[in-house]
């Protein structure tokens, strides 16, 4: 058995994974793909000490820093099923889509999560030339230039407050009758003079000329009229989804589905820890995923010494 067992292999995961080995434990690292969202990053600007990175190189740099110890890291690998030890101290059960299982003294849940998409065409075409789901990552590529946001709820608002002070001018599209974000957020939007805020309005299509966007269509569900908006950036703020399916009941989760966890990165389950995108930790960053992932490793080698026997 792993001393630790970590699940998923991106920020969180690998940094978790690197401190764990540094205690020189046995750990061993189940994930779909290394490098996680990463993957999916162009520039990387905001991780700090390294002024500009690209996800790809990003994701090989975190592989080849994880190789730098003894981590058992196997990859392609989906856990469909987590058993617990029913007694502190025993093994936590792993149970992988192919059947296989893998048993850990300890458990870190690093399985990140997925934004949700609009699901129009061009969405997909334009990822990452115009279309974003990330303000804190993309904003500053959008200085001076029009924008729209697609959501209307905290983090609809949220982003468009903060790129309101970036961009030259942002449309919040909300699909209902009236935004959700939380009442003092919406006073702050409405006090911005260069937001305008669209009700019951559908988007329907990203627009683009073959290598970025150019602007999106969307209709007026009240009227049924098609309407078009020119801008250079798409933010999708419509959710993120956790990928905890398979925790449900197991673990305990928030209603949106986020692994509840203490601020030493404990879950509902003694010995089951969890870190980064997949957990309640607010701030959805490479940076705070790898913060939490050095917590969840600290907590579990501290468990391990409390549980194990003198
Ligand atoms: P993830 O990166 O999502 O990794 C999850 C890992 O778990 C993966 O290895 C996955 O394969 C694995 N996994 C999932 N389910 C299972 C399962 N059932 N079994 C086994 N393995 C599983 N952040 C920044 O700080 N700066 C940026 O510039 C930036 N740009 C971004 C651009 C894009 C397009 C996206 C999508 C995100 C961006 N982010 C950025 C956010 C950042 O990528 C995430 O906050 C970070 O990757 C979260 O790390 P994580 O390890 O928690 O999860």
């Amino acid at each position: 058995p792993f001393d630790v067992l970590v699940v998923g292999a991106g920020p969180a995961g690998v940094s978790s994974a690197i401190y764990a080995a540094r205690k020189s434990v046995r750990t061993g690292v189940a994930a779909g793909r290394i490098g996680g969202q990463v993957l999916d990053t162009m520039a990387i600007e905001n991780f700090i000490s390294v002024p500009y990175t690209e996800g790809p190189k990003f994701a090989a740099a975190l592989e080849q820093h994880a190789s730098d110890y003894e981590i058992d890291i196997m990859d392609s690998q989906q856990a469909v099923r987590l058993e617990p030890a029913t007694q502190p101290g025993d093994l936590h059960t792993l149970v992988l889509e192919n059947d296989a299982t893998l048993k850990g003294r300890t458990v870190i849940l690093a399985t990140g999560a997925r934004w949700r998409p609009i699901g129009v065409p061009g969405e997909q075409e334009y990822r990452n030339k115009g279309v974003t789901y990330c303000p804190h990552c993309d904003g500053p590529l959008f200085r001076g230039k029009p924008v729209a946001v697609i959501g209307g709820g905290n983090s609809g608002v949220e982003a468009a407050i903060d790129l309101a002070g970036i961009v030259s001018h942002v449309t919040l599209l909300e699909l209902g009758d009236t935004l959700r974000a939380d009442e003092v957020l919406q006073r702050k939007l409405r006090s911005l003079t260069n937001v305008d805020i669209v009700l019951n309005a559908k988007t329907t299509e990203v627009l683009g000329d073959g290598t970025s966007v150019t602007g999106l269509t969307y209709t007026d569900t009240e009227t049924g009229e098609s309407r078009r908006l020119d801008v250079q950036g798409v933010f999708v703020q419509i959710g993120l989804l956790p990928n905890t399916e398979w925790l449900e009941g197991v673990v305990e989760l928030t209603k949106h589905k986020e692994i509840v966890v203490d601020e030493r990165g404990a879950t509902s389950v003694p010995g089951v820890f969890a870190a980064g995108d997949c957990t309640t930790e607010p701030y959805k960053q490479i940076v705070t995923a790898m913060g939490s992932g050095a917590t969840a490793a600290l907590s579990a080698f501290d468990y391990l010494v409390r549980t194990s026997a003198p």
